[in-house]
């Protein structure tokens, strides 16, 4: 049922093609495009798809040239060599050809449209077409960096997509909500006072990538424009939810910025098997709906996906996610036509299909306490309250 609301519902353009969920990067890599289909059956059979305000385009392929604005040229031709068959003996050195980053025929032109997707859903916002462009194949390229891929990551949409925000003139505030730390996004902009980044995740004392730590607060003229927020493993969603309270609407009314772009990762999730984070994916709707107030004061918001590896987790947060966007109140229970996931043949352990899109949420983690958890974050957020708030006047 749409919820009641005086308010016109927001216009939401929904970037896809069922191309980006038809490939493996290997036979064992955890990130499994075929997420994306279920993710887009669940949506469908939701009926997000026939709402008025619900329109999906159509992505293109992202030109080398907006490559190369994150990108270093040698870095993409070793890519679009290997994509050719073409073996690259030093592809090593360029993060390629590892269990993370295995390299694959047509590797280039997947990831062009990936990028791709993340264009269009900015290009809709800015012209005005869209108030939310949401592209859920975008943001797992997060970890990507100028000359190498990184984390399943290879070209850095989100960099790219905030590279032409920032060359028309606007200023972006980013918020990455992935389990992981969102460090080529903090790279690609680390230097600059035009792109707020905000990272919310596990600490890299305890997981990939190793950093985003709060002394991390950017250099040069982006001096205090990079925020961390690292948290403690098994933190759960009331405990998320104050490190996000306590940082993200103060500092981004503060920034003040033309455009939100959030990285909306569901690989914070308990059932996540590559994390530690214990987030629910009500908690992670909760994160959705409120961002979406702060998206609804700019004016513009564009969201992309990220990482997410346990695949009834990102069907449900991510149907949950357009439904909030498009103002849209789902039911309690994911509709009984909803059986690719078991039908799968992909999946080996985890078939069983969800009968609610709410969790029954997990019970304290026997590997901290409470009080280990609420020390470690509040410790974090006093560091924050006192190398960044200042820069911004609170
Ligand atoms: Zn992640």
């Amino acid at each position: 049922m749409r919820n009641s609301d005086q308010q016109p519902p927001p216009k939401v353009a929904f970037v896809y093609t069922d191309e980006l969920s038809r490939y493996r990067l290997s036979p064992e890599h955890p990130l499994r495009p075929v997420r994306l289909r279920h993710m887009h059956d669940l949506m469908h059979l939701s009926g997000l798809f026939d709402l008025s305000n619900v329109s999906v385009a159509v992505p293109r392929r992202a030109t080398r040239a907006e490559i190369e604005s994150a990108h270093d040229p040698e870095y993409v031709s070793i890519v679009e060599a290997i994509s050719n068959g073409a073996i690259a003996p030093g592809m090593g050195e360029f993060g390629l050809g590892t269990p993370d980053n295995p390299t694959r025929p047509g590797m280039y032109d997947t990831t062009a449209l990936c990028v791709g997707t993340t264009l269009v859903a900015g290009e809709l916002v800015l012209s005005g077409e869209a108030d939310i462009g949401f592209a859920p194949a975008g943001g797992v390229h997060h970890h990507a960096m100028r000359r190498n891929a990184s984390g399943f990551g290879v070209f850095n949409d989100a960099v790219i997509a905030m590279n032409a925000m920032v060359n028309a003139g606007l200023r972006v505030a980013y918020v990455d909500i992935d389990c992981h730390h969102g460090d080529g996004v903090q790279a690609g902009h680390y230097d600059s006072d035009r792109v707020l980044t905000i990272s919310i995740h596990e600490s890299g004392q305890w997981l990939f990538p190793g950093t985003g730590f709060v002394q991390e607060i950017g250099s040069g003229g982006g001096t205090g424009y990079s925020v961390n927020v690292p948290l403690a493993p098994y933190t759960q969603d009331a405990d998320w939810h104050v490190a996000f309270d306590a940082v993200v609407p103060d500092l981004i009314r503060a920034f003040k910025p033309d455009v939100l772009f959030t990285q909306l990762g569901i690989d914070t999730h308990f059932q996540d098997p590559l994390t530690h984070l214990s987030l629910t994916t009500q908690g992670f709707n909760l994160a959705v709906q409120k961002l979406g107030r702060l998206g609804a004061e700019i004016g513009k918001w564009v969201a992309v996906g990220g990482g997410g590896y346990d695949l009834s987790a990102v069907a449900r947060a991510w149907t949950m996610a357009l439904a909030t966007m498009a103002n849209y109140e789902l039911p309690d229970d994911v509709p009984g036509t909803f059986t690719s996931l078991a039908d799968d043949s992909t999946i080996e352990s985890e078939g069983d299909v969800p009968t609610k899109f709410a969790d029954t949420p997990p019970p304290p983690d026997e590997h901290s306490s409470l009080d280990e958890i609420q020390q470690h974050n509040a410790h974090t957020l006093d560091e924050i309250r006192s190398l960044i708030f200042p820069k911004f006047g609170l």
